[in-house]
């Protein structure tokens, strides 16, 4: 869907915040109701996803310790009404072994984020029957 180019911001997380939860509350603060989503910092004990299809959930992957938080790529859209982050994260551990997945929460050490707001029409997410929570398609 056409969208244009809102604000743009580049923020950093405090340590301690767990880094979905102060994106989602960085875009009520500011009124980001679409947008993109890159990140790059650390993480601790972070938890990421990977969905099983058959069963129509995530099987939830705990990393334990510090990884390098190597990227984040993600959007923001509209889920129950209130501005939800989804993100995808690369992590790197100490000997440069990537883990990745569906972030479900992470322990921000340090998080370096840039925000991109898009104006148009907002994307809903609704529940589907495959068990996630999905834009409409464009027919
Ligand atoms: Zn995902």
């Amino acid at each position: 869907m056409g969208f244009s180019k809102g604000r743009v911001f580049l923020f950093r997380i405090p340590e301690g915040k767990e880094f979905l939860s102060a994106v989602v509350e960085f875009a009520k603060k500011h009124n980001v109701v679409i947008g993109t989503i890159s990140a790059i910092g650390t993480l601790k004990n972070p938890k990421i996803g990977y969905f099983e299809e058959e069963k129509k959930q995530y099987k939830v992957i705990e990393l334990k310790g510090i990884y390098e938080l190597v990227s984040a790529l993600g959007n923001i859209s509209i889920k129950d009404d209130e501005p939800f982050a989804h993100v995808h994260v690369s992590l790197g551990d100490k000997e440069g072994k990537m883990f990745g997945g569906h972030l479900i929460e992470g322990e921000v050490f340090v998080a370096e984020v840039y925000i991109e707001e898009l104006l148009g029409e907002p994307l809903i997410r609704k529940p589907q029957e495959n068990g996630l929570a999905l834009w409409d398609v464009e027919e």
